[in-house]
């Protein structure tokens, strides 16, 4: 089977489990290509609903995952958004094609940072093949600190797991915005939903998860 014709039906049986609803969301997944975010000998496995190893340690997201918390996230055409933990780029892709793709009238942006120099490479490189670099920035560097050169920022996502919300994002969290980010333990979390209405933080959980640590000055502080 093709790789679109796999993406096509990974996309429709996470419509038919009640994962996907939006439209926006739903278009993102179809046109963004993950194999080509995958590394080579895993290409094969880009549509198994699991994570994929990507070195490092570190993880591509589940596709189930990704279509849960873009739809938590509800990017819109033009918002600037940034995604704390880039990896492959696959997630920053997916944003970039509601934000920014869909709707060339409506230029938003994806801000996007990884702590490890060699992924923030794979990233550039699976975006620019892509076509995703020209609304997409990649920055090396510790994501729990933001990014104060470009805040405020209309949505913010974080693709690993918190012990609690770092303070600057909340800090970088525009007014009206949205910031979904895992918090727990080292072996389990929880989706949080954080709202910033009138200057006020509204918060609420959504379903449990497992992601990677997010290590940094406002994560997690592990010794190597
Ligand atoms: N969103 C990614 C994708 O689409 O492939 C998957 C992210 S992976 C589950 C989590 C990533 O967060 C890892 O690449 C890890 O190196 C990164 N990370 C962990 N702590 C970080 C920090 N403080 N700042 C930036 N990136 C961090």
């Amino acid at each position: 089977m093709s790789f679109e014709a796999q993406r096509r039906r990974v996309v429709e049986s996470l419509i038919f489990m009640g994962y996907l609803r939006n439209p926006r969301v739903i278009k993102a997944l179809l046109a963004v290509p993950r194999e080509e975010f995958v590394p080579d000998h895993l290409r094969s496995y880009a549509y198994m609903d699991s994570p994929l190893p990507v070195g490092y340690g570190q993880t591509i997201s589940a596709i189930h995952m990704v279509a849960i918390m873009t739809e938590e996230l509800n990017p819109e055409p033009g918002d600037l958004v940034l995604e704390v933990g880039t990896g492959s780029g696959y997630q920053a892709a997916v944003l970039a094609e509601i934000v920014a793709k869909q709707d060339p009238s409506r230029r938003g942006h994806v801000y996007t940072i990884e702590r490890i120099p060699e992924l923030v490479e794979f990233a550039k490189r699976n975006l620019t093949k892509t076509g995703y670099s020209d609304y997409v920035t990649v920055i090396q560097g510790d994501g729990t600190l933001g990014y104060s050169e470009k805040a405020p920022f209309n949505k913010i996502i974080v693709t690993a797991a918190a012990p609690s919300v770092p303070q600057p994002l909340l800090d970088q969290l525009a007014e009206g915005g949205r910031l979904v980010i895992p918090v727990g333990d080292l072996y389990v979390q929880r989706l949080l939903i954080v709202d910033k209405i009138n200057g006020k933080i509204h918060k609420r959980f959504g379903i449990e998860c497992v992601f990677v640590p997010l290590i940094g000055e406002y994560g997690w502080r592990l010794e190597h």
